[in-house]
């Protein structure tokens, strides 16, 4: 920007605006804000607003726009959205007293990740400000450190990931919380750096090394939470995690300089064995949280996510967390039992579940509500909101007590009922308080007895001019004379003009209108003075007894998120408690067997999208023996898919402690759940969908232990037939050796081939998706049955997808061809001249993939193997880097 405007205003402007070069400047002058340069170009397009300029006589004038101040928010909100931040900048003093200009400051930067604003947040998700920082462990070992805070509820977790995974893993825990905002630190090689490409969703912002620093941190940490040493809250041994957790406060702090942060609270470390670790592809893959294809989430729609499914609960806290167990799902026995209990008993209690959540109905989100009024912002009616809360406590105490599982039992004990603060705020505020304190009419009668007296002032004030309107009436026989009030002028008498002649001496004029001329009297002015001094000192007593007993409540913020964190809790079991009741969902049994056994398992979410299709229940057996990796085969469409995710969903829900759609289930807990299905979406990254498939192949042979469970779809459909038989193959022996793998896996494929593992492992059986044949037309039973399929039915698909008869007729010609043993060439048909070219037996090349140790590969070498054997089956193929 050029320095050709020399005024002190804009001078100032240059000043403040040089701290922040990133977002766009909303500066307060009267009653706008105005921007400018830039920032007013980019805002005008944004906001569709005028771009004006200051001083427009100049040579060169200054870009400028401007927003009123009362609606600033929806034009903040606008910009948010597109991606942008903004720095509030306000008059700090008042600008009667101010001597020469007027003192501006920044008091505010709205960044998608430090929102607390009601208008920009979503009730039902979390708004994560996330930071990530690279470093070493005491041991020297590389570390990287993720710190997460919520900042509208001050929620902060901490955790540290090692180990060459340690990158994949803090995507994977990024794409389950979704950040809204991440910071990180400048990392000297660009290498490092390239995992950070791939998030999505999130504004990245680059921080300085310094803010990241470790003791710095720790100081800001110790004085935040007024503890001598970082080992009260678990951080002992953290490195990286406290980097994270102190440039995440930091940056809070510098987006809210005069912000108290008193809820922000303890961080919570979380240790990386605590839960089961679900990458991004799997939670996109099963779809969790978002529906993979077009299928839109809303109101009236077919609910296409497990969440949608599953959420039953009642207020906005408990579905944030249900989100949060849901990527999270656990791994001890006993804390999953635990939940369990609570919610067989919660269903079983059916009376109890239904007050309870009757109860839970009327609290509102006193998570957020307690972060707002430990930031001074709440307003009236978000107090009436908290007492609204405070209302139900006793009740949900009270039907607790009936309850006795262990979960339920400890959430009752230390139980709060909050009823000094319901009273405090009972007490102190009208019960039809306005949104904003600044319209008055906030504390109650019998309070605090100057705001009684201030009020009857004001009031009878009124009653004073009314009765002094009716005095010179009478007086001056004026019948139309009347007092009315402006905010230019305050009080004045007006008399039409066809009554001038009868005004009185005493009367002083004003102002002459068309029609009529206004006038005062001494007696008006002393009264009127009376009556607005009453409302102006009300005004401001008011705000200031709102404003102590914010504090005071403030000061209780610890107990509020206490009681919010207990709540949350209720609801989400008794959600879990309801959706098991109303879905015929059975209580799973828990234990480190190994085996998953379930008897008439539905998918959760499939079952659910048509009312009059009947869902075919299926049986599932997979152990760490016999029953380790089922080849499933059968045709296009007959339901391999569904059955795979039906399998891993009832795992999924068991883990986070919920019932199961199934008559039946006994679940060996899993570590990790691995998913390779269908096309994935990284195709905008460059790769082909087949590198795309190998790389994730990869990644779970890399990963697996014997505890997993893995499913793979189709894996090798992306290259030609006997390259993708072989791959898929080899992966299918790699994953059932035990000197490998060993894990149970889910294998669907519509290579019949492949049926004849079952002869050669001990642990790999055969099963098929039955499907019926009438009169050469499949018919889908949709029925799990051991054996495998002897052929692929893609004609038939072919057939019911209205392919022409001419092409399937040709089609079982030539299948029929290839399915001679010693067939290498296909016969011509008769009047066409196509040829087919000679096809290699495909068990050279099976044999050589059988040969490939895929564990000791880089995707890379992969790739360049694989390419190798595509050589060999067909010389002409595109080599990579040709
Ligand atoms: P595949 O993977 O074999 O191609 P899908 O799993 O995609 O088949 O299933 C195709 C369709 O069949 C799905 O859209 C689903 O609606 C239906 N389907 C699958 N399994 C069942 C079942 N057990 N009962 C009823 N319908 C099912």
């Amino acid at each position: 920007m050029s320095d050709h405007d020399a005024s002190p205003l804009m001078r100032q402007y240059r000043e403040i605006k040089r701290g922040y070069p990133q977002a766009i400047l909303f500066f307060r002058v009267g009653d706008f804000y105005e921007m400018f340069y830039q920032d007013a170009q980019e805002a005008s397009r944004l906001l569709s607003i005028a771009l004006t300029s200051r001083d427009k006589n100049s040579p060169e004038p200054v870009p400028l726009c401007g927003v009123p101040y009362h609606a600033a928010t929806g034009y903040i909100a606008k910009l948010l959205k597109a991606g942008r931040t903004v720095a509030l900048c306000e008059q700090v003093e008042d600008p009667k007293l101010a001597k020469g200009l007027v003192r501006r400051e920044v008091v505010r930067l709205y960044t998608p990740g430090t929102l607390v604003e009601t208008e920009f947040l979503s009730p039902v998700e979390s708004n994560f400000l996330a930071a990530v920082s690279v470093g070493t462990t005491a041991k020297h070992q590389p570390v990287i450190g993720l710190a997460m805070l919520e900042v509208s509820t001050g929620e902060f977790v901490v955790t540290e990931f090692q180990g060459d995974q340690a990158s994949s893993q803090v995507l994977d825990e990024l794409a389950g919380l979704e950040p809204r905002e991440i910071l990180f630190s400048p990392l000297p090689d660009r290498e490092n750096q390239s995992w950070l490409d791939q998030i999505r969703n999130a504004r990245l912002c680059e921080r300085s090394a310094a803010s990241f620093d470790q003791q710095r941190a720790a100081r800001l940490l110790q004085d935040q939470f007024h503890v001598h040493s970082l080992d009260a809250f678990g951080c002992q041994g953290l490195t990286a995690g406290i980097g994270a957790a102190g440039a995440v406060l930091d940056y809070f702090r510098e987006t809210q300089p005069t912000a108290p942060l008193d809820h922000i609270r303890r961080p919570r470390v979380r240790r990386t064995t605590d839960a089961m670790h679900l990458d991004s592809v799997t939670i996109r893959n099963l779809e969790l949280l978002k529906p993979m294809g077009a299928l839109e989430e809303g109101p009236g729609a077919k609910p296409a996510t497990l969440l949608s499914v599953l959420d039953r609960t009642v207020t906005a806290m408990g579905s944030r967390l249900l989100r949060q167990w849901l990527v999270r799902p656990l791994i001890h026995c006993d804390a999953i039992r635990a939940r369990l209990d609570a919610v067989g008993e919660l269903k079983d209690c059916m009376q109890a579940r239904v007050a309870l959540r009757s109860a839970l109905r009327d609290v509102q989100d006193i998570s957020r509500l307690s972060g707002r009024i430990v930031l001074g912002v709440a307003g009236p009616r978000e107090i009436l909101a908290l007492k609204q809360s405070l209302a139900t406590f006793p009740e949900i105490a009270a039907q607790l007590q009936s309850l006795s599982s262990p979960l339920l039992v400890e959430a009752r004990s230390s139980w709060d009922d909050g009823r000094d603060l319901y009273e405090l705020i009972e007490q102190a505020i009208q019960a039809d308080a306005p949104l904003s304190v600044r319209e008055g009419g906030v504390i109650r009668e019998g309070y605090h007895a100057e705001v009684d007296e201030l009020r009857k002032a004001a009031k009878e004030g009124k009653h004073w001019i009314a009765a002094l309107e009716a005095k010179e009436r009478e007086r001056t026989g004026i019948e139309s004379l009347k007092v009315r009030y402006n905010q230019v002028f305050g009080y004045y008498i007006e008399i039409t003009k066809a009554n001038l002649a009868r005004v009185p001496a005493d009367f002083i004029r004003k102002q002459t209108l068309v029609n009529a001329e206004r006038f005062m009297t001494p007696e008006l002015k002393g009264l009127e003075e009376r009556v607005t001094g009453a409302e102006v000192k009300l005004l401001a007593l008011e705000q200031d007894l709102f404003a102590q007993l914010r504090i005071r409540l403030a000061e209780q913020a610890n107990r509020l998120q206490e009681m919010a964190g207990k709540l949350s809790l209720i609801d989400v079991l008794a959600g879990l408690a309801e959706t098991a009741a109303l879905n015929q969902y059975t209580k799973p049994v828990i234990d480190e067997s190994g085996a998953i056994d379930l008897r008439g398992g539905r998918h959760p979410v499939v079952e659910r999208l048509s009312e009059d299709m009947a869902f075919v229940p299926n049986d599932t057996q997979l152990n760490l023996e016999s029953h380790r990796l089922l080849i499933l085969t059968g045709p296009n469409m007959a339901g391999k898919s569904t059955y795979l995710r039906q399998v891993a969903l009832i795992v999924l829900l068991a883990q986070i402690g919920s019932f199961v759609p199934a008559a039946e289930a006994r679940i060996g807990i899993v570590d990790r759940i691995f998913t390779r299905v269908g096309a994935s979406d990284n195709l905008a990254s460059g790769h082909s969908t087949f590198m795309v498939e190998m790389v994730e192949t990869a990644t779970i042979l890399h990963s697996a232990t014997v505890r997993s469970l893995i499913l793979l779809d189709e894996i090798g459909r992306g290259t030609s037939t006997y390259d993708g038989l072989s791959i898929a193959w080899a992966v299918a022996e790699y994953i059932h050796d035990r000197r490998h793998l060993g894990a149970r896996t889910l294998f669907a494929t519509h290579y019949h081939e492949m049926t004849q593992l079952e002869q050669q492992r001990e642990g790999i059986r055969n099963y098929r998706v039955d499907v019926r044949e009438v009169d050469g037309d499949v018919v889908f039973l949709r029925k799990i049955v051991a054996g495998g399929a002897d052929r692929s039915y893609g004609i038939h698909v072919a057939r019911l997808a209205g392919l022409p008869e001419s092409v399937i007729g040709r089609a079982r010609d030539v299948l029929a061809q290839l399915e001679q043993p010693e067939a290498t060439t296909i016969q011509q048909t008769k009047p066409a001249q196509h040829t087919t070219p000679p096809l290699p037996q495909p068990h050279a090349i099976v044999e050589e993939v059988r040969q490939i140790d895929l564990f000791s590969m880089t995707p890379l070498d992969a790739l360049n193997r694989l390419a190798e054997l595509q050589r060999k089956v067909s010389p002409t193929a595109k080599q990579p880097g040709s």
